[in-house]
């Protein structure tokens, strides 16, 4: 009774903190700007399967594809065993599902059981990776600090879990041969390997080894919950939604701003709609977190922090300031910012501090050259460029701060309708030469 009571109140508290920072983070994407995105339903369910649930680009790596994909699959399926974990933990009971399942309950067990070796492995591999291998994308300046620590503490925390599993069903196994009480599993492959090291304890310590590990795992377990919800391994969630509602136009293509357009078709003399300018036509591009969309938060909250987008943008491969990985970055830890502002009571938005300027600098912007090579790259469908543009045009055309080439270039495109500095009256005086030679 008194192993229920303790586990319910750790539930209650496990949930009430993940509750607490869903509610945040949910808060924190809706400062976006309101942006409808209900179009093409059939397609962005097979987005979905194939990017997120399928981890279909992961596979242009293949052998950390694979590691990745046991990782991701051992999330997904051993989480069934903590769903037994939770039923015992509130009924009391131990290994509650076995009578139920008869035979297969082992043929399961031997199945996570694998899925945590498999998992181990593969995060001892990340390990060694991110930390031992001279992999450019894991040793950039954005990547210190807690984005380290973070990504260091979700791999040992993985191992420690997996071990603990084994840990516990190896005791349990031996225990199955000396008490009645203990539910008979058939032989568990993988912890069975670890029986020597404990078939000579007494009966009370291997059930104070048992115990220990199941509370352990399960406390692990939420704690880990709690943690995802602070963590780049938030993307285990958001990578769905994400790929739901990620860009389905060519990539080129790049959201123009109706009022802008229709302005300069009617200059060209391609519009017979008289330019009609709103009362209030709000803020050109975005200088803060809430100029930008709803979708481009949740994209920064959903980023891995893998750095495959740096590792293939021109301007950082060629000594440029700009990482598309650090874009979403800042673009979180600036939510973030406002989020906790707002939350303790302070100004929010109104801090004084922005997006550009605090965060990313225009010497970072100015650098890309729009190829959408990052976005290419970038697992869960994430667009940096769009978060990049959007900088952009705010510094051109609120700050009149482009580069002066680029100015040049705006200016000859609004008086000659064209990049270069030529009369449109001549512009065909090549085809008059060609004529006259
Ligand atoms: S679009 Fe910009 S940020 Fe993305 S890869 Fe190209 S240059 Fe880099
Ligand atoms: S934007 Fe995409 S590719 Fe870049 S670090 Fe984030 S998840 Fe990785």
């Amino acid at each position: 009774m008194i192993q229920q009571i303790a586990f319910v109140i750790t539930l209650g508290i496990a949930t009430f903190f993940i509750r607490k920072r869903v509610l945040r983070i949910r808060d924190n994407i809706r400062l976006g700007k309101q942006v409808a995105i209900d179009d093409r339903i059939g397609e962005r369910f097979q987005n979905m399967l194939l990017v997120a649930f399928g981890q279909k680009k992961m596979f242009k790596k293949l052998i950390p594809a694979i590691l990745h994909f046991f990782i991701y699959v051992g999330f997904l399926v051993i989480n069934l065993e903590v769903l037994e974990f939770v039923v015992d933990g509130l009924l009391g009971t131990h290994r509650v599902f076995a009578p139920f399942l008869g035979s297969f309950y082992g043929i399961l067990m031997n199945i996570f059981e694998f899925l945590a070796v498999a998992v181990l492995l593969a995060c001892v591999f990340f390990l060694i990776r991110r930390n031992v291998l001279s992999i450019p994308r894991f040793h950039s300046a954005e990547l210190t600090k807690w984005p380290l620590l973070d990504a260091n503490l979700i791999l040992i925390t993985e191992i420690v879990l997996m071990t603990a599993i084994l840990t516990m069903n190896a005791s349990d196994q031996i225990l199955q041969g000396r008490d009645e009480h203990y539910v008979a599993t058939g032989n568990l492959f993988f912890s069975s390997f670890l029986i020597p090291l404990f078939e000579n304890l007494s009966t009370g310590t291997l059930v104070f080894i048992e115990r220990f590990a199941w509370w352990f795992h399960i406390i692990g377990i939420l704690g880990f919950a709690v943690y995802v919800t602070y963590s780049k391994h938030l993307h285990i969630f958001l990578a769905f939604p994400n790929t739901y509602y990620g860009k389905l136009e060519a990539k080129g293509h790049i959201n123009n701003m109706p009022v802008v357009t229709n302005e300069v078709k009617s200059m060209l003399g391609l519009s017979t709609e008289a330019p009609n300018p709103p009362a209030e036509p709000g803020r050109f591009g975005a200088k803060d977190i809430n100029d930008l969309s709803w979708h481009n938060l949740m994209a920064a909250y959903s980023c891995t922090e893998c750095g495959r987008c740096t590792a293939e943008c021109p301007a950082n491969l060629t000594g440029k300031k700009l990482s598309p990985r650090k874009i979403m970055m800042d673009t979180r830890d600036r939510m973030e910012e406002v989020g906790k502002s707002i939350e303790s009571g302070g100004p929010g938005l109104n801090d004084g501090k922005s997006l550009l300027g605090d965060y990313i600098t225009k010497e970072e912007i100015n650098a890309c050259t729009s190829c959408n090579a990052c976005v290419e790259a970038c697992p869960v469908l994430i667009n940096p460029l769009e978060i990049i543009l959007e900088l952009r045009r705010y510094v051109s055309m609120e700050e009149s701060g482009a580069p002066a080439s680029w100015n040049s270039m705006y200016q000859n495109i609004e008086t000659n309708f064209a990049p270069w500095k030529f009369s449109p009256s001549d512009r065909f005086n090549w085809a008059k030469e060609e004529s006259n030679k």
